[in-house]
């Protein structure tokens, strides 16, 4: 039976996007494939990916203290720390690297509305067939013609790095949400967290103003400085 690494199971708040604040179940498992996860090898694989995001992401999700389990034992220890929370968010590390069908109609099958983050670089039909997430949020982190994910429900960029005129031709695949009769795409333009935060907090706003498609996201699990 297929085992999924999962480096860490925990009840917070979303923290970013269109369901900020919003209780949640977080599920992290290991592995990227932008970066290995070790100091050592972020700027080899910066380089070899053509990535800019090993430079500085933030994120533990190497294997050291994963957890192997089953769909039904994630979703059995999910369970055990949602109390009545059933929205559940899938991130990484690169989440579709592991996750798949039977693992969503695991999480659905507990009662769980599934969220997931991804860095787009791998296809949702390829990953998932027939039974995607209920909730696609694509963060890109290579140029927008490798992004092969087929549809997003949001859309992020890391300022400074990720720009909105590279990514345009990403805002076809965001789905469109009806919003108080308007058609409306979550776009989000993420300061970069670290030492550059007030320089990428500044020029995110500066963007926003200039593309009001877009907005600034807030780190609000930061904010209220919960994990
Ligand atoms: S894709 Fe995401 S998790 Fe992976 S190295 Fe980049 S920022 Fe970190």
């Amino acid at each position: 039976m297929k085992v999924y690494s999962v480096k860490a199971v925990w009840r917070t708040l979303q923290g970013e996007g269109a369901w900020a604040g919003r209780p949640a179940v977080f599920v992290r498992l290991t592995g990227c494939n932008m970066w290995s996860g070790y100091e050592a090898d972020r700027v080899r694989d910066a380089e070899g990916n053509d990535a800019s995001c090993p430079l500085w992401c933030d994120t533990d999700f190497t294997k050291e203290g994963a957890q192997k389990l089953t769909a039904s034992e994630l979703a059995d220890e999910m369970l055990a720390v949602a109390g009545e929370i059933r929205f559940c968010v899938l991130t990484g590390g690169e989440p579709f690297l592991q996750a798949d069908g039977p693992l969503i109609e695991a999480l659905h099958h507990a009662g769980f509305f599934v969220a997931t983050e991804t860095n787009g670089t791998i296809a949702l039909a390829e990953t998932f067939g027939d039974k995607p997430p209920d909730w696609v949020v694509c963060s890109p982190k290579l140029a927008a013609d490798q992004v092969v994910l087929e549809a997003m429900d949001e859309l992020k960029l890391v300022v400074p790095d990720y720009q909105p005129k590279e990514f345009r031709s990403l805002i076809g695949r965001t789905r469109t949400n009806l919003i108080g009769g308007s058609e409306t795409k979550f776009l989000w333009l993420q300061p970069e967290d670290g030492p550059r935060l007030a320089e990428a907090t500044r020029m995110a706003i500066d963007l926003a103003q200039s593309n009001p498609e877009w907005r600034v996201s807030v780190q609000t699990h930061k904010v209220l400085d919960i994990p």
